[in-house]
């Protein structure tokens, strides 16, 4: 089989694909010869920019729009795609929000709107993906985490605690999915540039990067194909690997 084409036959779906990182990802398993589908919440034009993206190197690509927030359109949308591409390789779990705020002003809406997008949208879609791959036998799942889940962040209690769950979560599943050659890990980013982190006060961000600058999305997604094709990636589970310029040190 020819490398750049690694992915053919095998469908992968990308939540949140229409910005960001999560558009990064979806266009790098898209070279790499994948079916990839594409989801994302509000922005229609955008997924739509990345379907086209995606299709233009030969490789099938398609949207869908369901808040990974929601069970039932999860479960509708997720039993769509299989029923339209036959099945489900590969899972990202990359949608994601923040409501900033100190915790002493935090609101509970603020609370709630981040756990339900970044920890209980991870468990529903994974719950819905891994009915099918356990049958299938095969599968991989990317939790995107954040260098935020590992350390922490004044301002961030919600997200968090949403991203450090989304590590246990990884784990648990890596255990209960392990015998039927299902893999999951984490990928912890640290500050990737994207529309999430334009409001942040990037010289002092920059400070507590030893490598001095932020990612980049492809960076991301350049770690996320390894963990989706390269021959290693069928002996790595339940880990979570740190991409962030040297903050966690
Ligand atoms: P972004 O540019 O803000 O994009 C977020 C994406 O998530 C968009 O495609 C958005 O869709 C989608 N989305 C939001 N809520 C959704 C929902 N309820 N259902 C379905 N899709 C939803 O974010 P990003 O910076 O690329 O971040 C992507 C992931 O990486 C997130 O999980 C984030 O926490 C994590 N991360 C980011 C950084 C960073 O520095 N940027 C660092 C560590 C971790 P619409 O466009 O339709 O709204």
């Amino acid at each position: 089989m020819n490398q750049t084409q690694i992915l053919s036959g095998k469908v992968a779906l990308v939540t949140g694909a229409s910005r960001g990182i999560g558009k990064a990802i979806a266009i790098s398993l898209g070279k790499l010869g994948a079916e990839v589908v594409v989801n994302y919440s509000s922005s229609e034009e955008r997924a739509k920019e990345v379907v086209n993206t995606i299709r233009s190197f030969g490789s099938k690509s398609y949207e869908s729009r369901f808040n990974v927030a929601d069970e039932e359109s999860v479960n509708k949308s997720i039993n769509k795609i299989v029923e339209a591409s036959g099945s489900i390789d590969v899972l990202i779990n990359n949608a994601g929000i923040t409501r900033d705020g100190l915790l002493m002003r935090m609101k509970s809406s603020q609370w709630d709107e981040v756990l339900d997008t970044n920890l209980k949208g991870v468990f529903l879609c994974t719950k819905s993906v891994s009915k099918f791959m356990l049958k299938q036998r095969r599968g991989k799942i990317i939790n995107i985490t954040s260098i935020v889940g590992l350390i922490g962040n004044p301002g961030q209690a919600n997200y968090s605690a949403a991203k450090a769950g989304v590590i246990g979560f990884t784990k648990t599943c890596a255990k209960e999915f392990a015998s039927r050659g299902i893999k999951v890990n984490a990928v912890a980013p640290g500050f990737i540039e994207t529309e999430m982190t334009q409001k942040l006060n990037n010289e002092e961000i920059l400070k507590a990067i030893p490598l001095g600058k932020l990612g980049s999305t492809n960076e991301i997604a350049s770690l996320v194909e390894f963990l989706v094709s390269s021959e290693a990636s069928e002996y790595i589970t339940g880990q979570t690997i740190s991409i962030d310029g040297g903050m966690n040190i």
